[in-house]
């Protein structure tokens, strides 16, 4: 009976809305919101409430991390590829293991037949599955994994993309922004720098200049062109289940020749020219490795040069994802990664942003973060496992007060077997006072700080805004919630 009233009491409301067009925005958003408060209480409510909330984007998250174990394990059946039964390293086939010095690898089918208990100790070394349990360090464990079952992602990125749209549909996310690379190409690019030396005599920027030059008389537009053909075709072949995908290629932080790691920041950014599929550059691997340390100030000139040359090419950078005595930092490490990630590279947004509070002028960052709009993704999971934060240590609410705009996003969701709804039950852990209007706003950063193009932009926002109402609706008062 109180049911049929309060479903009665909806429909007026909505009918007087039509002529007040305020009345009604108010209306849906104390009703939702004082929905979502109730449902804070209740993990299993919170977590259903999320999981059926749109999401907008997850602009911040890996490829190859994203894939869960037991879907690299079941394609590593599948195309018979080899393992070590001690590391569980992966491997193309024997010739693969052999030249890379392993004589001990064997088929996976072999190992899984003779061993019942194998599948369940790959999946722990892929991913951060019983890390504590086994005694493994979060930070050095994660880490570990990627290269493990790098192999299986490799030729078969269609298979795992619609593998990785269909989950994101399953969670109501209706973008994905994906860090992705081109790992033959990226080879042979690197291969450019062969024969000429790095040695900067006068200033870094001509010296980039020179190797820019250098690597367009190699004639690495070809190369551009390939890799922008290959993530098109990654992109056609793809079932993405009604998700809009997009790509950032990404160059690596951690590799100890200077004139590489150029090479392939200039395949990107030329790559991010040629085809409206890749919408942004990124820079991956653990910044508090010893050799991104000692580079940081270099690779942060690089960035600047690119981006002055290709001012339209999009740029985020990991950035300040440290913390005091993980890795390989020091004291000093802590005070400028997010300062010259914005004031020397100009990335227009920022992945992590951890260390905030230790770089000293970071108020006058925060304050340039909010006047140009510089938004901050989170990844929370990511943080909790690689660098221990907490809610008490997670700078998430110097953030907030400052008017930073945040995004929520899921860093590499299958090694930390997680999703993005996770993320979001997080956020609620972290911030427990965030309101139902905090939450979608957070919600509509995620697309409107991607970086989609302006026109494909609005389209995805009036998406957003559309799937907002569904939901509504469905959330209010009276109106039965479906079943998952
Ligand atoms: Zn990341």
């Amino acid at each position: 009976m109180k049911k049929a009233f309060l479903t009665i009491a909806c429909i007026t409301l909505i009918t007087t809305c039509e002529n007040s067009q305020e009345t009604c925005i108010d209306f849906t958003r104390n009703d939702i919101g004082q929905y979502f408060e109730n449902v804070k209480k209740d993990p299993v409510a919170l977590r259903e409430f999320l999981w059926q909330m749109p999401k907008g984007g997850d602009i911040h998250h890996h490829a190859l991390g994203s894939v869960f174990a037991e879907d690299y394990v079941n394609l590593a059946l599948d195309k018979g590829l080899y393992i070590n039964p001690d590391t569980y390293q992966l491997y193309f086939d024997e010739t693969d293991a052999l030249s890379k010095d392993d004589e001990q690898a064997i088929p996976i089918n072999t190992l899984i037949d003779r061993d019942s208990l194998a599948k369940e100790h790959i999946i722990d070394h892929w991913s951060v599955r019983n890390h504590k349990e086994n005694g493994r360090d979060g930070r050095h464990w994660f880490f570990s994994t990627f290269q493990k079952f790098e192999p299986a992602m490799i030729g078969n990125e269609p298979y795992f993309l619609s593998k990785l749209c269909k989950a994101a549909s399953l969670e109501n996310v209706q973008y994905l922004e994906t860090m992705v690379a081109v790992p033959s190409i990226v080879q042979r690019v690197g291969r450019l720098t062969e024969g000429k030396e790095w040695k900067p005599q006068t200033s870094v920027k001509d010296h980039l200049d020179d190797w820019f030059n250098h690597f367009e008389e190699k004639d690495i537009d070809q190369w551009a062109e390939y890799n922008a053909e290959v993530m098109d075709h990654w992109i056609r072949s793809t079932n993405t289940h009604g998700v809009t995908l997009k790509f950032q290629a990404v160059g690596l932080r951690i590799i100890p020749d200077l004139p590489i790691t150029f090479a392939h920041l200039v395949l990107a950014f030329k790559t991010a020219l040629i085809t409206k599929n890749l919408v942004g550059v990124n820079f991956v691997a653990p910044e508090d490795h010893t050799i991104s340390l000692s580079h940081y100030k270099t690779h942060m000139a690089m960035f600047r040069f690119l981006r002055y040359k290709y001012p339209e090419v999009k740029l985020s950078l990991h950035a300040g994802e440290l913390v005091p005595d993980k890795g390989d930092v020091q004291a000093n490490d802590l005070t400028y990664h997010i300062d010259e990630a914005i004031t020397i590279a100009e990335a227009q947004r920022i992945g992590h942003g951890v260390d905030i509070l230790s770089e000293p002028r970071k108020d006058e960052l925060l304050t340039i973060m909010r006047k140009r709009q510089i938004a901050v993704e989170l990844n929370l999971e990511s943080n909790a496992v690689i660098l221990e934060t907490t809610p008490k240590t997670h700078p998430l609410q110097t953030y907030l007060e400052a008017d930073v705009p945040l995004c929520i996003s899921s860093d590499d969701a299958g090694i930390l077997r997680s999703d993005l709804t996770r993320q979001y039950e997080m956020l609620v852990e972290y911030y427990p006072g965030i309101s139902y209007g905090e939450l979608k706003g957070l919600v509509e950063n995620s697309i409107q700080y991607s970086f989609l193009d302006e026109n494909d932009r609005t389209i995805e926002l009036k998406k957003l805004k559309r799937l907002f109402q569904e939901f509504e609706k469905n959330k209010r008062p009276g109106v039965q919630t479906p079943d998952l």
